[in-house]
């Protein structure tokens, strides 16, 4: 009987909970339930956060299945139809694969932080003030419907088929769930060829110099080609989580609020320029853009009252700048 990659994930559950339940052990014994000021120890587990990752992932594994529906006729039909190379079976083939769905996988998530679309659905896998192994399991089932599966498209006209687009996608996305931890430090040089635990927590981190960097699958050498690759520092612990808190366990909220907040944008902004840059722009444009509208109406006024033009500190540009909400 042949083995359909699409339950690859649920196949490894047990691996999964396995890890999941070591960590919460190991940390019981070796980390303080409370860090500093009051402040719960990021890495551990809480009840309410724990379950509701385990409902997301429950979640996104439902869309998923829905999304290869209609995905793999249209990866079917890109390999019939467009495809440039005809590969022989074998680990040639194989390994040519997973460097090409790794690159692309770097760009879908590089994008999915810098273009509000797509990061409606990728908020969910940030907005945990918490960094452990049940992290991993945070995903949307909004991933469809932002267009997750189009980045794949160009592996079947590389020549690949269906079953190994959704075989590699998943293997990538099942080597990701080993980086969601804090209990395992730096890995020497394995730092500079793959995606590691500190690589990640960087990436799950909301400090000025962490945000919007090391955005691997497996590989980190895309981000170390490509300048995003920031190192973890030592003296500057990671505050995991987001922007705007979303300060909730609901699972759904989790799932809708950033889609939400793009729609209520989209339907105040006066004309289709901004309504478009609500939908497409980095997610801090429309802060950007009421801050800017806001800093005109005060030097509008000032002028009007023939003061000094005084835009407030916080409402330049460069406090919002690079930022994901
Ligand atoms: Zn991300
Ligand atoms: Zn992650």
């Amino acid at each position: 009987m042949q083995f359909d990659a699409q339950w690859l994930l649920l196949a490894l559950a047990p691996v999964f909970l396995a890890c999941i339940a070591w960590e919460a052990w190991h940390l019981s014994r070796t980390r303080p339930r409370v860090a500093s000021n009051d402040t719960p120890d990021s890495a551990r587990y809480a009840w309410p956060d724990t379950l509701c990752n385990a409902a997301l992932a429950l979640m996104h594994q439902g869309a998923d299945k829905l999304a290869w529906l209609v995905a793999i006729p249209v990866y079917a039909y890109v390999y019939r139809h467009f495809r440039l190379v005809s590969w022989q079976p074998g680990l040639v083939a194989w390994f040519a694969l997973f460097i090409a769905q790794d690159l692309l996988y770097y760009v879908f998530h590089r994008a999915s932080h810098r273009v509000r679309w797509l990061w409606a659905a990728h908020v969910v896998h940030h907005s945990s003030e918490r960094l452990n192994f049940s992290t991993a399991f945070r995903q949307s089932l909004m991933y469809p419907v932002a267009g997750m599966w189009v980045f794949w498209i160009p592996l079947a006209m590389l020549g690949f088929t269906p079953e190994q687009i959704v075989a590699i996608v998943l293997v990538n996305l099942a080597f990701q769930f080993f980086v969601h931890t804090q209990t395992i430090s730096k890995l020497g040089w394995l730092e500079y060829v793959f995606n590691t635990p500190s690589m990640h927590r960087v990436h799950h981190a909301r400090n000025a110099r962490y945000i919007d960097r090391n955005y691997a699958g497996v590989l980190a050498i895309w981000d170390r080609m490509f300048g995003s690759y920031v190192e973890e520092d030592a003296h500057d612990a990671p505050d995991y989580g987001i922007v705007k808190p979303l300060a909730s366990c609901n699972p759904l909220k989790a799932t809708f609020h950033e889609w939400l907040a793009m729609a209520r944008d989209f339907a105040r902004m006066p004309d289709w320029r901004s309504r478009l840059a609500a939908l497409f722009a980095p997610p801090d444009w429309c802060e950007r853009h009421d801050a800017l509208g806001l800093a005109s109406a005060t030097s509008a006024a000032s002028a009007t009252a023939g003061t000094r033009c005084g835009v407030p500190e916080n409402n330049t540009e460069g406090e919002f700048g690079s930022r994901s909400s």
